[in-house]
């Protein structure tokens, strides 16, 4: 590469469903690189292959994108010197540079069947040879060669890998790859491959040579799958005289039990990590960390921190494993970090969805805030809310005598004059609004029943809320009341009504 060349990386996906978390790690080191660098970040649709590649894919990568903060300079929507984007738009440029490499001898035009080939195939693997082309239509005349294209047989042309010295195959093939070293492949590994499908078609290898060097790119970073195509990409280089840019084959990503990762692990695309409430920092944040780590080998940082200490060289080349739970924990850092309003913002949806949130007003806000805050810290992600939450808004005393850790405090010895107790308060004083109230409420009950710690409070807690387990009673208890008491949320059920159903289930005839 010329000392000048200025960095231009690409992120090249084939629109065939959502984003997965390989290929958003693919894109993130593209991005952190290029800005970086200073650089540019294309993204360029790989859509050649008609048959699998969807505009609504695209779209679903691009916002995936998006979502995750990576602004492209040039790409299909916003366009750039180098547009079209998508490979399906570009047939032209391909047909053209197919002709100069069949200008130039480089390749030719092969008229062999599907059916011709397969049994070409058959035979050099009963024989114990590579499956290369035969090279029968390389040494057709130019005679042979027209007379077929005038009969309008259908031709694919096959790049020939010449051998020997002089050639743009002179001997082996070696990349320095700026995560794998150096990579060599031998010079009969290879044989000739078709470039353009009989039906105009561009193969990959192909349409990613003419449009990395159409587009000026400087570094390939891309998945560790695509390298066993690189050295017929650096033959077409050579064979065109365009200068090679640098690889980088990026490690795969394996499911914990280090298998390449699958749908068998669980979410892979980042739609359905955003679905269940990652966010888009922490996601960035954890994704980086596959397969690189800042010197300073600190875990949770920033996007600009990223973007300064980000270099290749620090890339580790063994495979890398995708831990759900320590994306979880990402997660966390981040939400818990976030201010009351943002966190509001970021889950209203989920409480509407929910049927909890039924107008939208200062006081309903206030209240959900209040609520988020208490569960906040417990939270992985935003989805957690739901569950964490759901609590406030559903008691059904049969579903909750049902849990046998309830069932096992109000089946304590004396419980039912206790509760008795706690009803009788709560109807003479009110269910407490506050911290203090809270305080002066359990003082009474102390002072009542004679009881503390434990025994005081878990059936307080039963009794009030009708579980066993939640946030602190000295928050939870004053949401309960509150929101039962505030419009626009889905009723709740406030604490006394709640202790006064429990007692009644207590003195039920056959309640032990
Ligand atoms: N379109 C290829 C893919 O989605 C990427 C090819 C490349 O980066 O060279 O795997």
């Amino acid at each position: 590469m010329s000392e000048t060349r200025s960095v231009r990386t690409r992120f090249a996906p084939s629109p065939t469903g959502h984003l997965h978390v390989g290929g958003a790690r693919t894109a993130i080191f593209n991005w952190l690189y290029a800005r970086h660098h200073g650089g540019v970040f294309i993204i360029r649709v790989e859509d050649t292959d008609q048959a699998r590649s969807t505009r609504e894919s695209e779209r679903m990568v691009l916002d995936d994108l998006r979502w995750l903060g990576l602004y492209w300079d040039e790409g299909p929507d916003t366009g750039g010197p180098h547009a079209p984007y998508r490979q399906s738009e570009r047939s032209e440029l391909y047909a053209s540079v197919a002709r100069q490499l069949l200008d130039s001898g480089h390749a030719y035009r092969c008229f062999c069947s599907e059916d011709t080939l397969e049994a070409k195939r058959r035979d050099a693997e009963a024989e114990g040879r590579p499956p290369h082309y035969d090279l029968t239509c390389h040494r057709l005349t130019s005679g042979e060669v027209a007379e077929r294209l005038a009969a309008s047989v259908p031709a694919a042309i096959r790049f020939h890998v010449p051998k020997g010295p002089g050639s743009v195959f002179d001997g082996d093939v070696t990349i320095d790859d700026l995560i794998r070293g150096e990579v060599t492949w031998k010079a009969e590994s290879l044989g000739d491959f078709i470039i353009l499908r009989s039906d105009g078609m561009p193969t990959y290898n192909f349409c990613v040579v003419v449009d990395d060097h159409d587009m000026d790119i400087s570094h390939v970073i891309r998945a560790e799958e695509h390298l066993t195509n690189t050295h017929r990409q650096v033959l077409l280089y050579r064979a065109l005289g365009w200068e090679i840019p640098k690889f980088a084959h990026v490690s795969l990503i394996l499911g914990q039990d280090r298998s390449k990762l699958s749908k068998r692990h669980g979410a892979t695309s980042v739609a359905a990590w955003a679905d269940d409430g990652y966010l888009p920092d922490a996601m960035l944040n954890y994704l980086t960390l596959l397969g690189w780590s800042p010197a300073d080998g600190v875990e949770i940082f920033d996007r600009d921190t990223a973007v300064a200490a980000f270099e290749l060289d620090r890339v580790n080349s063994a495979p890398a494993v995708f831990d759900p739970q320590k994306l979880a924990w990402t997660n966390g850092q981040y939400l818990h970090k976030l201010e009351s309003g943002e966190l509001w913002s970021l889950c209203k949806s989920r409480f509407e969805a929910a049927g909890w949130l039924r107008e939208d007003s200062r006081e309903t806000r206030a209240w959900f805030e209040s609520a988020l805050a208490l569960t906040q810290k417990a939270a992985h992600a935003l989805a957690d809310f739901v569950p964490a939450l759901a609590p406030l808004f559903e008691f059904d005393v049969e579903k909750e005598l049902a849990d046998p850790e309830v069932a096992e405090v109000l089946g304590s010895e004396g419980l039912e004059g206790f509760v008795a107790q706690i009803v009788e308060d709560l109807r003479a004083n009110g269910a407490p609004c506050d911290a203090d109230a809270y305080k002066a409420f359990t003082e009474r009950m102390k002072g009542a029943s004679g009881r503390k710690g434990k025994p005081l409070f878990m059936p307080i807690r039963v009794a009030t809320t009708g579980r066993a387990h939640g946030p602190e009673l000295v928050a939870l208890i004053p949401l309960l009341e509150t929101g039962a008491r505030t419009p626009g949320l889905a009723p709740i059920v406030p604490p006394l009504a709640r202790a006064e159903a429990l007692l009644a289930a207590l003195r039920a005839p056959g309640a032990s």
